[in-house]
């Protein structure tokens, strides 16, 4: 049985006639021919009642059925960012199932040069074909953008929103019934808050009934341009709500997981302090260099979403950063078996991987310095070396292996070696890697040992060396076969290798379990922290934050008691 891709079916657009793209599929607009930001005005952000509606809201949602081009967004982003709230934050929560290239979308959005800084951002950030949400943050603006990359029903089902508007923008229904079915309307019902306003251009009766049923009171207005009629709605139920901490934020830990935290919370505003006894970066994320790269997993599974969106996104908060650089890596296969895995990987994981034969070559990863992208992360966020929590504090555990979990967190000692000589473009990995040390030399790791200790162990360095020696023996011959030093870390690992991002039963939060890979995940995972902290909508789909919730492991193990 083949695996289900893991990256959506990209639109496919028809720009033969005037007044902008339409989807060949569909055969329908993206948005109307006869002046599509008017449109998005009236239909969508007017319908529902903005910008007043946000006035004093410290937390705004905006729901939306078909991100298409992107538009919709750029036309509410542009309202924010002239009549937004100061000290709110607002979101954008998106449902796509067919993406457009980003080279369509600037296409498409070429035709309103009046919004041509804020598309330029949006293009910037635009997300890759990995099914599952992706999460853009413009933090400047505080203003976010999450698409899901699914079928809306999917979609739907996965995330964790209370809506205060929906802009219902999905095909016409009688050429898009699965847009607009009643699980869909159902689901917009559940998501919605006390009183929640849709606009929607459409006026099909089964839409109105549809939402009548899900819970809505529906009016026909006049409609925009040369539709007679649109769609308003209000959400009658008692909704849905949102839980707020507003309390100051204590960290423990100032490593990749710290640093991403403190990160994602003083963009909010937030009272944030980080309390680690080695200070900044002193423990695992002081290593002389890292690698960037996804994980490599065919399975379309919910930890795998999350792991690919999360490596995205730290992508693209690092890629302003002189302490990353977007090298591409190049991931060598060890033999024939794991030539023939990477190849059909290669496949799965589309634009911007690549098997030429030999190697999977990975375009958007890179290496990075770790200690400067922690302080740049931190900022000027408060250290110190001792002191706890305050009564009241929100308190987050992201200490790494020092916070044990009751055992399921435990310490994997690393040791990487040092070697003069001239590093590669591109850096390598094929089990072990290699990665330039920024300022010259390069680094070769890593070993894994159970515990604290890692050893000396300088012939498992000097076998880095031969490793490559045997893989790519010119450029070995490159790099100094003896190490002139080694540096030693301790990870944080757990039973199933996967990261612990959530809440605890005591009310506290854990980031931790990131094993060899805090740099890709620990943004992401801030960023579902800070969110559920602030009662904002969650990057992650619902099954992805099952899979990295704390309680996992002692759920399990009762799981197996009672069987
Ligand atoms: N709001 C968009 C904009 O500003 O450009 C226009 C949206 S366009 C009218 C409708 C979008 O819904 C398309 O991008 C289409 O791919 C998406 N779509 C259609 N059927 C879908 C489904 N079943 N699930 C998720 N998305 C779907």
């Amino acid at each position: 049985m083949s695996e289900p891709a893991l990256c959506c079916t990209p639109a496919r657009l028809d720009w033969s006639q005037p007044g902008g793209p339409r989807a060949s599929d569909f055969g329908d607009v993206y948005f109307s021919v006869e002046d599509g930001l008017e449109e998005t005005r009236s239909v969508f952000l007017k319908a529902c009642g903005l910008p007043e509606a946000w006035k004093n809201q410290p937390v705004f949602t905006v729901g939306e059925l078909g991100f298409g081009t992107g538009l919709n967004a750029l036309g509410l982003w542009q309202l924010w960012r002239e009549h937004g709230n100061r000290d709110g934050w607002l979101h954008l929560v998106s449902i796509e199932k067919h993406p457009l290239t980003r080279a369509d979308a600037e296409r498409a959005l070429s035709a309103w040069p009046q919004l041509e800084t804020l598309s330029r951002q949006l293009l910037t950030q635009w997300p890759s074909l990995f099914k599952g949400p992706h999460r853009l943050v413009f933090a400047e603006d505080r203003f976010s953008i999450t698409v899901f990359q699914d079928e809306a029903e999917a979609a739907l089902a996965q995330m964790g929103i209370a809506a205060d508007v929906w802009f219902l923008d999905g095909f016409a229904p009688a050429k898009n019934e699965a847009m607009w079915s009643q699980t869909v309307l159902d689901h917009i019902g559940r998501l919605s808050r006390q009183g929640a306003r849709i606009g929607t251009f459409t006026v099909a009766g089964a839409v109105r009934r549809g939402l009548a049923a899900a819970g809505f009171e529906v009016s026909k207005q006049p409609g925009f341009g040369r539709k007679r009629e649109r769609l308003e709605a209000v959400y009658a139920g008692a909704g849905a709500g949102r839980e707020r901490h507003e309390a100051p934020v204590v960290i423990y830990g100032a490593g990749i997981a710290g640093a991403s935290l403190a990160y994602a919370l003083r963009k909010r505003g937030r009272a944030v302090r980080l309390i680690d006894p080695d200070g900044i970066a002193g423990g695992a994320s002081s290593a002389p260099a890292g690698l960037l790269t996804p994980r490599l997993e065919k399975a379309d599974r919910p930890h795998v979403r999350a792991t690919l969106a999360a490596f995205d996104y730290a992508c693209r908060l690092y890629s302003p950063l002189a302490a990353f650089r977007q090298s591409g890596v190049t991931r060598l296969a060890k033999d024939e078996k794991e030539a023939t895995r990477l190849a059909a990987l290669a496949d799965l994981m589309g634009e911007g991987y690549r098997f030429d034969g030999e190697a999977l070559e990975m375009e958007r990863a890179g290496w990075f310095d770790p200690v400067n992208i922690v302080r740049a992360l931190i900022g000027e966020v408060r250290v110190d070396c001792e002191g706890r929590a305050e009564a009241g504090e929100v308190i987050i555990h992201a200490n790494g292996p020092h916070f044990s979990l009751e055992g399921d967190i435990t310490p994997s000692a690393g040791r990487v070696g040092v070697f003069g000589g001239v590093a590669p473009e591109r850096p390598l990995s094929w089990g072990g890697y290699l990665a330039p040390v920024p300022g010259g030399d390069v680094l070769m790791g890593a070993t894994h040992i159970n515990g604290w200790e890692a050893g000396e162990d300088m012939d498992a360095m000097r076998g880095f060396h031969s490793a490559l020696l045997k893989l790519r023996p010119e450029l070995a011959e490159e790099i100094e076969a003896e190490p002139k030093s080694s540096w030693a870390g301790v990870r944080a690992s757990t039973p199933d290798r996967l990261p612990v991002a959530g809440r605890l039963d005591n009310g506290d939060y854990v980031l931790s379990g990131l094993g060899s890979r805090g740099f890709a995940h620990a943004p992401l995972l801030a960023e579902q922290i800070a969110s559920q902290i602030c009662g904002e909508a969650l990057p992650l789909e619902h099954a992805g934050a099952q899979a990295f919730k704390p309680q996992r492991f002692a759920e399990r193990r009762a799981r197996r008691v009672q069987s």
